[in-house]
């Protein structure tokens, strides 16, 4: 008989946003006609900036012509956009070569498919609060998870000690739900735990595009140390709103070797034997991003999400409520009043003022009694949720 994977039902039974959708659909059955105010789950709101459009159109235009045709390309990536990321990082004196770089269909395939180059004994240590997908992917894996707890007293910015126990580290910074941001100390902290106990470093930088304090590292690799200890995860889904569209990449240097093994060959072989690739005509799109008007465009929405985020500060000021995140991330997580568990104020907000966020329980058991916000909603949509949420909690 066939022996499923049984560590699917070792999965917690509901996920978060499923939980979300299914108490916001009760409301709205019950009040039908209503308008929330969706401040809850992490969708971007704005369109694909005009130089990755007309990029789509073209590619789109390549393929009707068996002169320009193109089948499969490349399971690492298009060469063109490889270079184009590698380059990125250079411009900001981070030396990668082109061949580090990988491109991928998002951030979330990766940070499932990554566990593929580790053996299943490894034991995953992960920051919390934290992205759901980083436990369920491990719990499926079968693998030891270590919960590494993070709190005000720390800024939501834990660091190593000398006794953590981890093969596989899950770092996100800028953090998904906190807003939190390693300085440059702290994650050196983090290298030189790695490289003492040979872990390799998971480094999500899926918001890197949100911060603005140049003292703040964006990518991992500006940590000395870094290349023979880390993986950098990164996607365009919210630099450049490919969240439908599907783009991402990830960078593995060539110095990252645990026990003669080379990760960047073996995730050579891993993508060329598991995928044919990413999509042309979505490469040829992504590759728009890293144009300089591609840029100048990509920054126009995220100043846009940037003032969602200076509106809701703004509010929660007001409101004397406790937050951080909002200034270098495009989540603001907040500590939820009056001593209201983290799901109790998502039904207060609910019912009260019909503001939709994301309870902090969701994100590890040290998120519980905080919740958060996300600023990629609506401008509109953000200009009445803070002025709900000052009539609200405003005395
Ligand atoms: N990592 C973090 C921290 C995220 O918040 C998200 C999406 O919300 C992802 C990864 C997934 O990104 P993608 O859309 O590229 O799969």
């Amino acid at each position: 008989m066939t022996t499923p994977n049984m560590h699917y039902a070792d999965l917690k039974d509901s996920y978060l946003f499923f939980h979300i959708a299914r108490k916001t659909k009760a409301y709205l059955d019950a009040h039908p006609g209503t308008h929330l105010y969706r401040l809850g789950i992490g969708d971007v709101s704005l369109p694909l900036c005009k130089a990755v459009i007309k990029a789509l159109h073209e590619a789109v235009d390549d393929q009707a012509l068996k002169e320009t045709f193109h089948g499969y390309v490349s399971e690492l990536g298009l060469p063109e956009l490889r270079s184009a990321i590698a380059q990125h990082y250079r411009k900001r004196d981070i030396g990668l070569s082109d061949d580090e770089v990988f491109v991928s269909s998002g951030a979330s395939d990766e940070l499932g498919d990554i566990l593929d180059l580790f053996d299943r004994s490894s034991c995953a240590l992960i920051t919390e609060p934290a992205y759901p997908a980083y436990v369920d992917a491990n719990v499926i894996a079968g693998r030891e998870i270590v919960h590494l707890a993070s709190g005000r007293e720390n800024g939501f910015l834990p660091s190593p000690s000398p006794d953590t126990k981890a093969d596989i580290i899950y770092i996100c910074s800028p953090n998904n739900p906190t807003g939190a941001v390693f300085s440059r100390q702290q994650l050196k902290e983090w290298v030189d735990f790695a490289n003492a106990n040979s872990s390799v470093i998971l480094f999500d930088a899926a918001y890197e595009a949100f911060i603005e304090d140049p003292d703040l590292p964006r990518s991992i690799f500006e940590i000395e140390g870094a290349r023979k200890c880390a993986i950098e995860i990164c996607s365009l889904s919210k630099t450049a709103g490919f969240t439908g569209t599907r783009l991402g990449y990830t960078v593995i240097p060539k110095d990252l070797i645990r026990k003669g093994m080379c990760f960047n060959d073996m995730w050579i072989r891993n993508r060329t034997t598991k995928t044919n690739g990413v999509s042309y005509i979505i490469q040829k799109g992504g590759a728009a991003v890293f144009t300089e008007e591609g840029q100048r465009q990509i920054r126009g929405n995220i100043e846009y999400y940037k003032e969602n985020a200076r509106i809701l500060m703004c509010a929660l000021d007001k409101a004397g409520i406790w937050y951080c995140g909002g200034k270098n991330a495009p989540y603001i997580w907040l500590r939820c009043p009056n001593g209201m568990g983290s799901w109790e104020f998502f039904d207060y907000l609910l019912n009260e003022i019909q503001v939709v966020g994301t309870p902090g329980e969701g994100f590890g058991a040290c998120g519980e009694g905080y919740f958060r916000f996300s600023t990629f909603g609506s401008r509109e949509d953000t200009v009445r949720a803070a002025e709900r949420l000052i009539r609200l909690l405003g005395d």
